[in-house]
């Protein structure tokens, strides 16, 4: 594979394209995010999404879940606030600086409408994760959003899927596969690993080496993809905004390990708390 275009994400990058808080910032100041996710038996990966957003820096979250989940979410963050998921078509989505769906949001014919009434509907900057990936499948491939940013972080699996071949193929051509996908759709593409890849679709690429096998465990990429919601409704560019996020995701887990966890121990929960150590190394 060529070479072009292609650098790893250091610290320095990531310094340089973080935004300083102003300090006569309102809670407006730096995004009214909403995440759309979660369901009854699977309350708690949008709840880490939540928590990420909100540590990461966004300023106003919202959680659109299942009525059922609401309570055991909402018990465990006090921050955010809850909607019914059924009331998404009548939202007025225009009230979002950005968008993030997926995480544990199910696979049922109620989630895919949503995915559907998302993706055509936010003008905003959209995050697709998870379940929402394969919703999005179609749309994605016909091209629906051109001209809108729209950022997946599929992990090798749900990027095979996305292009209908083999994860080992994939994995023997990563940067080739993200490139054509990214310039296809239109999209902003992180392709989660030991070393994940961000690919922009006018062909820039980036490879982020922090992260440890602590985060080899459920509910990590469900943090990922707040920290990533957070970060596009703070940052222009959705490419630099990818960056950023993956960075400060492994550094939070390996700062993590190297004080009070373990690769045996550290739960996504952790990676989450983490992120006000990676601030504090960053600042
Ligand atoms: P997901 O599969 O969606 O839960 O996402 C898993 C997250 O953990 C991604 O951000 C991966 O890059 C990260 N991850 C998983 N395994 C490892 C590993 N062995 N080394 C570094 N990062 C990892
Ligand atoms: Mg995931």
């Amino acid at each position: 594979e060529s070479r072009v275009n292609r650098k790893l994400t250091t610290i320095a990058d990531v310094r340089k394209t973080l935004q300083k808080r102003n300090p006569f910032a309102h809670k407006g100041t730096y995004g009214k995010g909403l995440i759309v996710g979660g369901s009854e038996f699977m309350p708690g990966s949008v709840t880490m999404t939540v928590m990420a957003a909100l540590r990461t820096g966004a300023g106003l979250c919202t959680v659109a879940t299942e009525k059922a989940a609401i309570p055991s979410i909402a018990a465990n963050c006090l921050e955010a606030m809850y909607k019914d998921r059924a009331g998404i078509p009548e939202m007025d989505l225009s009230d979002f600086d950005g968008i993030a769906m997926g995480p544990g949001m199910g696979q049922d014919k109620t989630a895919g409408e949503l995915v559907n009434n998302l993706f055509r509907g936010a003008e905003c900057p959209l995050v697709i994760d998870a379940d929402a990936l394969q919703h999005a499948k179609e749309m994605l491939h016909a091209g629906v959003r051109k001209g809108r940013a729209t950022l997946l972080t599929p992990h090798p699996g749900e990027m095979a899927r996305l292009l209908d071949i083999e994860i080992g193929e994939l994995l023997a051509n990563p940067f080739s596969y993200s490139a054509r996908f990214a310039e296809q759709t239109g999209s902003y593409v992180l392709l989660k690993g030991k070393h994940t890849i961000v690919t922009a679709p006018d062909g820039r690429q980036s490879v982020n080496n922090t992260g440890n096998a602590g985060l080899a465990k459920g509910g990590t990429g469900d943090v990922l993809t707040g920290i990533v919601l957070a970060l596009a409704m703070q940052q222009d560019d959705p490419f630099e905004a990818l960056r950023c996020a993956c960075h400060i995701h492994g550094l939070s887990a390996d700062i993590q390990v190297e004080s009070a966890h373990s690769e045996h121990d550290l739960l996504a929960t952790d990676v989450v708390k983490g992120i006000g150590a990676v601030y504090r190394k960053l600042l």
